[in-house]
């Protein structure tokens, strides 16, 4: 097997230029797109600016009033063909995505159903925008509420999902009727472009669906954040960059749904059912390599069940088989880039620093570059880096607690409030620790809780507004009150 875009059975669905008003456009300059399993130039992508993305605008603005006047129906027939066609090159897709992102086969398979699951919900709940009939106030009147599409929307994503962080915005931006411009990560543009030749293919129309592929974020940005024509603005990424994007989108009072960084806690309980906390936990904090948003950063364990779970822990993480995604069986490939690695390695060594006790990985292995070993840290305490920053890489440290009141005061212990865990076989403990946790997301007894059905999103600096399930699709509604009087 080849290590380039030349393994794809359909090499049309991975076009290299920008997607804009159903054309593509290359634009004057290109920008370098790397594997980061091999460090090889996978293609030249379209380095497309400040003009460009006008262009866009202005196409996604004339397709919204086309688009909006729609029925929900018409619209949901679309989005439909565009799920079933990214389910239809689910293989190709996947390909895209391990090429660019380096995560394994396996996941690249799973996040392609879930781009698709996004696209197909959204289709669904496009149908059920309900407004209100509202007992008057006046005995002449009528009150009525509508919901409308709020207009184009401005999108940038990361690359960590490069494809389900787009469609779960795309799901719902169409679906109430809206357009969108969005600008993919630079590491990962190739699966949004992918997604363009899909959605073009499903009959979407012309400047619906926007893709500006770029080096230059921050001029690109700017547009989406301060063209009056945009009126909605949707980020995925870091918190440091959703603030600065915020500030230029006060400009224009727009709309910001902003899904931002995390810090997520994983709480072991001593009456935890040690095998559910240790596979629970295998599977939330290595997916991807340990590059999500909901990842568990600090693992907070009970006293008791603390020597057991971290030896079943530090025995599974061992036996993780890191290497190319490509190849089949591997369970875990490459971080993104040579500056994830460095963060890893810094983040381990100040945890060594402070006591904390390498019980597998710690380092990068025999394989180098952009790769990572799986890591667990024992005698981990709240004193290290990790406490306070995103380590978006394969490390999970154990820190060891005394009381309920304890652990969960540490996981609170954090401006983030993104997700969070906990393994409990006690029902109370259960209600009261899924009560108390300031996060937006907490997932009992189980590692993975990301579904097209359920409202994604955090408290405190981790966000504003919700992704997937019905409210998904408030961030791109405006509310009307209509009064009919005179009646
Ligand atoms: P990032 O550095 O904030 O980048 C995210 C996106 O913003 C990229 O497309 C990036 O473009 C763009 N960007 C960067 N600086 C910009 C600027 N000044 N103006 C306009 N756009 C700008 O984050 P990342 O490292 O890619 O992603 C990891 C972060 O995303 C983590 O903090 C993670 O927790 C968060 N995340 C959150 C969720 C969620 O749902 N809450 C989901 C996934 C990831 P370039 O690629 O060109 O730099």
């Amino acid at each position: 097997m080849g290590q380039g875009l030349e393994i794809l059975d359909r090499a049309e669905l991975a076009p290299t230029s920008g997607y804009l008003g159903g054309k593509w456009r290359a634009g004057d300059a290109r920008f370098a797109v790397k594997n980061p399993a091999t460090g090889e130039t996978l293609a030249e992508v379209a380095d497309l600016g400040a003009s460009d993305t006008e262009a866009a605008v202005s196409a996604a603005t004339e397709a919204w009033h086309s688009w909006s006047r729609l029925t929900a129906k018409e619209r949901s027939v679309l989005m439909r063909r565009w799920a079933g066609l990214i389910l239809q090159h689910q293989e190709d897709l996947a390909r895209i995505m391990t090429l660019e992102n380096g995560k394994v086969l396996a996941e690249a398979r799973l996040e392609t159903a879930l781009s698709a699951a996004y696209i197909e919900w959204g289709a669904e709940e496009g149908r059920r925008i309900y407004g209100d009939v509202i007992p008057s106030h006046r005995p002449d009147a009528r009150l009525l509420v509508f919901r409308q599409s709020i207009g184009p929307v401005g999108v940038i994503t990361p690359w960590n999902f490069p494809s389900a962080m787009l469609t779960r915005k795309a799901a719902a931006i169409l679906g109430s009727g809206c357009s969108l411009v969005a600008k993919p990560a630079a590491e990962t543009p190739l699966s949004a472009l992918a997604l363009a030749v899909l959605a073009d293919e499903a009959g979407i129309p012309a400047g619906v669906f926007n893709i500006v592929p770029s080096k230059r974020a921050g001029e690109v940005g700017k547009v989406l954040t301060e063209d009056a024509r945009i009126r909605a603005f949707s980020f995925t990424g870091s918190t440091a960059v959703g603030k600065e994007l915020m500030r230029q989108c006060a400009s224009t009072v727009k709309k910001t749904a902003m899904e931002l960084g995390g810090n997520a806690p994983l709480l072991v309980f001593d009456d935890a059912d040690l095998e559910t906390a240790i596979t629970g936990t295998m599977q939330s904090k290595f997916r991807n390599g340990g590059q999500t948003c909901i990842c568990p950063n600090r693992i907070f364990v009970q006293d008791k069940i603390y020597d057991s779970y971290i030896s079943g822990l530090a025995e599974q993480a061992a036996q993780i088989k890191v290497g190319n995604g490509l190849t089949e069986g591997m369970q875990q490939g490459p971080l993104i880039n040579q500056a994830a690695v460095e963060k890893v390695l810094r983040q381990v060594e100040n945890a060594k620093s402070l006591g904390g006790e390498i019980l597998c990985g710690g380092d990068q292995g025999t394989l180098g570059g952009c790769f990572h070993m799986p890591t667990v840290i024992a005698n981990a305490n709240t004193k290290m880096e990790f406490a306070c920053e995103e380590t978006f890489g394969p490390v999970a440290p154990v820190v060891r607690f005394a009381t309920e009141a304890e652990g969960v005061a540490m996981a609170n212990d954090t401006e983030f409030g993104l997700a969070a865990y906990a393994f409990t076989q006690d029902l109370a403990r259960a209600f009261r620790v899924s009560e108390t946790l300031e996060s937006g997301m907490v997932s009992l007894n189980a590692g993975v809780m990301t579904t097209e059905v359920a409202p994604f999103g955090g408290y405190k600096e981790s966000g504003l507004g919700r992704e997937g399930s019905h409210q998904g699709m408030d961030e791109f509604t405006e509310t009307k009150y209509v009064q009919f009087a005179g009646l």
